[in-house]
């Protein structure tokens, strides 16, 4: 029989697959002897069984987690509902991946009517006692009405306003109490139903509100985000509960054993006397740092460092953690290794190297590539930044430099940063709601809450710029303006923020690519020593092709030759190409081309400093060089001498009921292989004249054929730029060697890649094309359609992000082998989109590709990945 449930001490820190992050490390913990309230944990699977049982608790695991109830009972001396010493427990969700306030927590389980009046006088503290009860009703109430904290929020406010006081701990027992009647009411009025009063059905509607929890909208969204599956579930958390808030010698607080935002050493973080759970991280009041706790009460505090020290050795990461003071008695309630910024990342992993924590390898283990991004990231021009003067200074809550006009509302910071705005999100605090116009914001403005708030931890996360607590800002009633430094800014005004410095400007401040190198350079060094496959990129002009060199590119992967059609000095000559009726004409409008693209490739070739490079042939349907307004149309013929109906007839003959599958890629060259002989001559002689340049460079052009799916077709077109190119070899009289190869981007070609590869010398994976031939969606159109396959969860991802490894990839595989058994040594690359990502680098590694190829800022992101790959499978 499968077990669900595990008490803290049966579990281990490896364990979390099984029992979540909070509960592994939770027996963790308790495994090494530290003080952590006891408790057990409920299964993942048990969450898995959950939904597969038509969201439903079987009744093995109901029978299983009563023994285990009675279990902790023992263990504590204390019962369920016994008002003369009564059990409380926490009820915490906890997944493998951690989803910082993605699920909820209910705390005080096990309070009732007849509990709470024995207990207050037991403990002589009615108010300790009728604050725990009122907190456990509304966040009981809140994750079983799923109505979201603020709902409950407005009666404690009219409650403060009506006694005429500012703080939660000003209330009376009087006040708490009848909160929690209120409370009551609405859950009533709201479900129908009493608020229950037996703790175990508490209990289990608590669980089951968690296992609920797992698939509400703003955890979807954040498991999207995160590449966290579906169907891993959460574990549940069934804790003794340790209370923070019984008065002046309790507290709670949550410290880092690093500083989470630029890395230094030292111990970091927050606490609140009197206080309970979430009171630090959602900015109630305006926590101490942890260093007044020394002075405070400085026993707990150098037990905790004991504590920190030894959690941070013993996992070897920074540490996230959570702990409770009752009564001048120190808990540990949880320890995870520690969101950080990206700066925060390279420094703590060298200096962990340099501490003799950990090896190099598992310095580049522990970055999230996806995190460079941020490093990567404007920040603030100087000079337009020192002609500013700030309106405001908030905590420096995550880094960077955001520029953005004025929203209110996380729906409409979604809106309009879809639409391609600058937008920065104004609040007087976050929640976890508001994820999506967090994600679509270019900053986080919060009026708030600490460095620990959930707005300045969600940012870090995201690597946006975020400045937290910024007290001096009124909002207005409507909550469509609000005034900070004597100004009042509206909806759409611009302001700018420091997330490196807290300072807020009322302006405009332009912004500047961020330098890097320092402890980036030094763990980049380390990833490219572990590094197995090659990164190159995807770059049509010389100035991209310079700055993924200056990334660290090894080549590119894909130039499109097409994109430097586009220019208007060259349209014309493009255009003429297109509409020539003979051979001839053709040829005299190529003619023109000619110099242009050879020059465009000597650029490139310069700029990737004898680094191979691959061009590809142009592929596009012609049909989009084309004008499609009435006065380009009139325009273009006057000057190609035509009258404007024969243009009209050429581009109505062009038109294509579907281009993506029509005339395009090499079928261009097949038609008028006019084209590809110009092309060739410009990819050879531009190499010739670079080589001679540069006599300590060993050029090899790759001439890559688009769109292949039939050998005939290939070996046709390879023909022409054989032809060509060995011609002019042999008329310059110099030796250069050139590669052809071919995209593999439609399933034909992949189905018989050992053909194909008897003429290809390489395969260039496409699998932006592949993507969209396999799936038989393009996508440009499957915006429209995706969402809802997410919502259906038919999907969970996007294809065109994440390479599908289950169809694509087969594809992928299948060609490799294939294309291997003809030509043992064929090189193999992938130029999607997909060549950036890390999880599908890893799907590269793991079949053999000898490179990935993406978009120049995505290079460093590449050789990170690319490295862990090549350590997680060696
Ligand atoms: P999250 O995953 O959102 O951080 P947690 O399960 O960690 O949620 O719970 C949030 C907070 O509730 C904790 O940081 C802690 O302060 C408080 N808490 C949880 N369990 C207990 C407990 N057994 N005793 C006292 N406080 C608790
Ligand atoms: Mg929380
Ligand atoms: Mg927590």
């Amino acid at each position: 029989m499968t077990k669900y449930v595990y008490e803290f001490s049966e579990g281990n820190g490896s364990m979390r697959n099984l029992l979540g992050g909070k509960g592994a490390n939770l027996a963790e913990m308790t495994g090494l002897g530290m003080p952590v309230p006891q408790g057990f944990t409920i299964s993942t699977e048990a969450c898995t069984r959950y939904y597969a049982d038509g969201e439903a608790i079987g009744d093995d695991i109901r029978e299983e987690i009563g023994t285990y109830i009675g279990k902790l009972e023992e263990l504590t001396g204390k019962k369920f509902g016994d008002p003369e010493n009564p059990l409380l427990v926490s009820v915490r969700s906890g997944s493998r991946a951690s989803m910082p306030g993605m699920m909820d927590t209910i705390l005080n389980l096990g309070l009732n009517e007849t509990v709470v009046e024995a207990f207050a006088a037991k403990t002589g503290n009615p108010r300790f006692v009728y604050d725990s009860y009122r907190r456990f009703i509304q966040m009981y109430s809140d994750v079983v009405m799923e109505v979201g904290k603020a709902y409950f929020e407005e009666l404690i406010d009219e409650m403060k306003e009506a006694r005429g006081v500012k703080d939660d701990i000003e209330l009376t027992a009087d006040d708490l109490k009848e909160l929690s009647e209120q409370f009551k009411a609405e859950y009533k009025a709201k479900l129908g139903a009493d608020f229950p009063s037996d703790p175990i059905e508490q209990l289990f509607g608590a669980i089951k509100a968690v296992f609920r929890s797992w698939d509400n909208p703003r955890a979807v969204y954040y498991r999207r985000l995160n590449d966290i599956p579906s169907d891993w579930g959460t574990a549940v958390n069934v804790q003794s509960m340790v209370f923070g808030n019984l008065g002046d010698t309790s507290g709670t607080g949550v410290a880092f054993s690093r500083n989470p935002a630029t890395g230094e050493q030292g111990l970091y973080g927050e606490f609140l006397m009197n206080a309970q759970g979430e009171d630090v991280v959602a900015g109630i009041r305006t926590p101490q740092t942890i260093d007044q706790l020394r002075d405070q009460n400085p026993e707990v505090y150098d037990q905790f460092q004991e504590i920190v020290t030894r959690l941070e050795d013993h996992y070897a990461d920074m540490q996230d953690m959570e702990f409770t003071i009752e009564e001048g008695k120190l808990f540990m309630l949880q320890t995870r290794n520690g969101k950080r910024t990206a700066a925060a990342a390279f420094k703590i992993a060298c200096d962990l190297v340099d501490e003799g924590k950990i090896n190099p390898e598992k310095a580049v283990s522990m970055i999230d590539p996806k995190q460079i991004d941020a490093l990567l990231h404007p920040q603030f021009d100087a000079a337009g930044l020192k002609a500013a003067t700030p309106i405001g200074k908030g905590l420096p809550a995550s880094p960077g430099a955001a520029c953005g006009q004025v929203t209110f509302t996380a729906e409409d910071a979604a809106a309009k940063g879809k639409k391609g705005e600058d937008v920065v999100l104004v609040r007087l605090e976050t929640t976890p709601e508001d994820i999506e116009g967090m994600h679509y914001a270019k900053g986080i403005l919060t009026a708030r809450g600490g460095m620990t708030s959930h707005a300045a931890v969600v940012a870090r996360g995201m690597g946006t710029c975020c400045v937290s607590g910024l007290g001096d800002i009124s909002f207005a009633k409507d909550g469509k303006s609000f005034t900070l430094g004597g100004t009042t800014y509206n909806e759409g005004d611009w302001i700018s923020l420091d997330g490196s410095t807290g300072n807020v400007y009322g302006q405009k401040i332009e912004t500047v690519p961020a330098e890097i190198g320092g402890y980036f350079g030094r763990v980049m060094e380390w990833a490219d020593e572990f590094r197995t496959m090659k990164v190159r990129t995807n770059a049509d002009t010389p100035t991209d092709a310079a700055q993924a060199r200056e990334f660290g590119a090894e080549g590119i992967g894909l130039c499109r030759t097409e994109h430097m059609f586009f220019e208007p000095d060259r349209i014309a000559a493009i255009r003429e190409m297109i509409v020539s009726k003979s051979a001839e004409q053709r040829e005299a409008a190529l003619a023109k081309l000619l110099p242009m693209q050879r020059g465009d490739f000597e650029g490139i070739y310069e700029a990737m400093e004898g680094y191979p490079v691959t061009i590809r042939l142009l592929d596009p349907p012609l049909h989009e060089f084309l004008p499609h307004d009435e006065d380009d149309i009139v325009t273009l013929a006057a000057e190609m001498k035509i009258s404007a109906d024969e243009l009209r007839d050429v581009i109505a003959s062009l038109h294509e009921f579907n281009p993506m599958m029509g005339h395009r890629g090499c079928r261009l060259d097949v038609t008028y292989p006019e084209i590809g002989a110009m092309q060739t001559r410009a990819i050879i002689e531009a190499a010739i004249n670079v080589q001679a340049k540069h006599p300590e460079w060993d050029l090899v052009p790759e001439i890559m054929i688009p769109l292949v799916g039939e050998l005939k077709e290939l070996a046709f077109v390879k023909k022409i730029v054989t032809d060509t190119a060995d011609a002019i070899i042999a008329d310059a009289g110099v030796e250069l060697k050139y590669l052809v190869g071919t995209m593999i981007e439609i399933p034909r070609a992949a189905l018989t890649a050992d053909e194909i590869a008897k003429e290809a010398e390489f395969f260039s994976f496409g699998t932006n094309d592949l993507t969209q031939m396999t799936f038989g969606f393009s996508r440009d159109d499957a915006g429209k359609f995706l969402d809802a396959y997410y919502e259906k969860k038919i999907y969970e991802n996007d294809p065109f992000a994440r390479l599908d490894q289950t169809g694509v990839g087969k594809l992928v595989e299948l060609a490799v082998d294939l294309g291997k058994k003809t030509r043992p040594d064929i090189k193999l690359g992938i130029c999607g989109e997909h060549g950036g990502d890390p999880a599908s680098i890893d799907f590269c590694q793991r079949v053999g590709l000898n490179y990935v190829s993406c978009s120049p800022f995505r290079v460093p992101i590449a050789r990170l990945a690319a490295a862990q790959s090549a350590l997680a499978n060696r």
